[in-house]
């Protein structure tokens, strides 16, 4: 299923609507529907229970979106989160410098695949890719051009030289897609936090940042986390609460909002110990992923070419996406970097004493960032299938099924009545809805032909759905239907609620 279908999909089907869409949209924003939010929110909770019931070393927290305005001045946010736009003088379109780069070395890598397509083709089975890529003159030109223009494309970005990053746009010759002109404006700097201001102070005196992420509540609440809840170095702080940036490329549907979710935890170690500390996490977080059954080959490690300022050692996780592996999680070792700061800028000790090494110290800090709807996005575009199905006489059809892990499902069971004007049949189906809501997450559905609910139940991922008809009057028995299997079973309802619950909780996936 392609990247536009599945955003008509997540529309059509309640998961997840552009924002004001009735004035005609804002872009980068996004909310979600009935679907969507009970979705977002069982990731939300497989995040939050992996982290805090399954370790006993992390405690959650929820800090306020506003904070004080030394808060970014300390995190380096006001001084240094910037991206570098340029804007086109005939479209009079803004992009970010490095996103034109980037898309340029992408087409070349397009026509790189497009070689070795071919190539495949016509040599079949004997076919070596790695050896024609590191043998056919025509590529090994692309693929230096490509990690040329990469490689300084990053100096560039390191040393913010934003002259050296036009001249680089002006010598791949990289024109507008809009009006088509390569007539650009300087490269310069643009900070990507949203600001607002206090009613009571004006000037800048007033001025407060929407935050660009969740960590720094984390950072500044260290002492009275650590002390109220009597934990030790090494443990752990995690939140999950919105984000707020000023994107200047916004598209990819829901990958780059401008305000979106986080999932973030900070963990406090001794010094010199958070090399340890980053690979058990990268390790941890990279099973996370896999415990809710994304397939292997759809994740991979990414280190990062240009470490930031604060860190000493990062890595994302990136995910398949429909257009290709993206960020989907950052981990990263950020050094004693943001508690000093903290440090400095109020005038305060944020320091911990450790008992067993008898002495004060700043503690360093392993974090895993992972955007929520980003999340999100990479369980919908791997669940989301067309699928072709073969009936007993051989006939074949499709559906569209949302393969979703079960316990992260919006709806685990769906309870339909075979007859919609049989009250008998519709006061039995209530009734099972009465008996299964208080475990789990029912829905009910009595309008349309049976195979199309069932149809219905699958492109919104519900793994089971519960048939009442004329023999559940007689003898109390349902029909079980498997959402993937698309086995019937017939079953009386305790066993039928067994069986839901036995695949659709979260203990399951942790
Ligand atoms: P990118 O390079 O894609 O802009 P980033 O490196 O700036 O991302 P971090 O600051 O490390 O991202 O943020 C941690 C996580 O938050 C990311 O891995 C991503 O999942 C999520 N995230 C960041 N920006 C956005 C956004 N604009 N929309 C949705 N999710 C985001």
């Amino acid at each position: 299923m392609d990247f536009k279908q599945l955003v008509s999909h997540c529309k059509e089907y309640g998961f997840i609507f552009q924002s004001s869409e009735l004035y005609d949209g804002l872009a980068a924003v996004y909310d979600y529907g009935p679907n969507g939010v009970e979705l977002k929110n069982n990731i939300k909770a497989y995040w939050w229970q992996s982290m805090t019931q399954l370790h006993d070393n992390i405690v959650g927290i929820d800090t306020a979106i506003f904070m004080h305005p030394k808060v970014w001045k300390a995190s380096g946010h006001v001084d240094a989160f910037n991206d570098p736009l340029v804007d086109n003088k005939d479209s009079k379109k803004r992009y970010r410098a490095d996103v034109l780069i980037e898309d340029y070395c992408a087409k070349i890598e397009g026509k790189i695949k497009k070689d070795v397509a071919k190539a495949a083709k016509k040599f079949g089975d004997s076919f070596d890719e790695e050896q024609f890529r590191a043998t056919n003159g025509r590529i090994i030109d692309r693929q230096a051009k490509i990690d040329s223009v990469l490689g300084r494309m990053n100096d560039h970005l390191r040393d913010e030289d934003m002259v050296a990053m036009k001249a680089l746009i002006e010598e791949c010759e990289i024109s507008c897609p809009v009006s088509g002109t390569k007539n650009w404006t300087d490269v310069r700097q643009f900070n990507l936090m949203f600001s607002t201001q206090l009613g009571n102070i004006s000037g800048e005196e007033g001025k407060l940042y929407l935050r660009p992420e969740t960590a720094q509540g984390i950072f500044v609440n260290f002492l009275n986390v650590q002390k109220t809840s009597r934990k030790k170095v090494p443990f752990g702080i995690a939140q999950i609460g919105k984000a707020f940036r000023n994107e200047i490329v916004a598209r990819q549907f829901i990958f780059r909002m401008r305000e979106f979710e986080q999932m973030e935890m900070q963990f406090f170690v001794r010094p010199g110990t958070e090399m340890e500390w980053y690979a058990k996490w990268k390790e941890t977080r990279m099973q996370w992923h896999k415990s809710l059954g994304t397939p292997e080959e759809k994740l991979r490690f990414h280190d990062h070419d240009n470490l930031a300022h604060y860190a000493n050692a990062a890595v994302d996780i990136e995910f398949d996406f429909p257009f290709g592996f993206k960020e989907l999680e950052g981990i990263h070792s950020r050094t004693d970097f943001d508690l000093n700061q903290h440090q400095e800028l109020s005038g305060r000790k944020v320091q911990y004493f450790d008992p067993e090494l008898n002495e004060n110290y700043v503690p360093y800090v392993v974090e895993t960032s992972i955007g929520c709807d980003r999340m999100f996005l990479a369980v919908v575009s791997n669940a989301l299938q067309e699928e072709t199905l073969t009936n007993a006489e051989g006939q074949e059809s499709t559906r569209i099924v949302m393969k979703l892990p079960h316990p992260i499902a919006p709806m685990k069971v769906a309870v339909l009545p075979l007859l919609k004007n049989d009250e008998n049949l519709t006061n039995a189906a209530k009734d099972v809805v009465l008996q299964l809501k208080k475990h789990t997450q029912v829905t009910y559905d009595e309008k349309d032909a049976i195979g199309r609910r069932y149809r219905r139940q699958d492109a919104v991922g519900t793994p089971y759905c519960v048939t009442i008809d004329h023999q559940t009057l007689e003898d109390g028995t349902i029909t079980l239907r498997d959402r993937d299997s698309l086995e019937q079973v017939r079953l009386s309802v305790d066993d039928a609620r067994a069986k839901i619950l036995s695949t659709t909780q979260m203990h399951s996936i942790l």
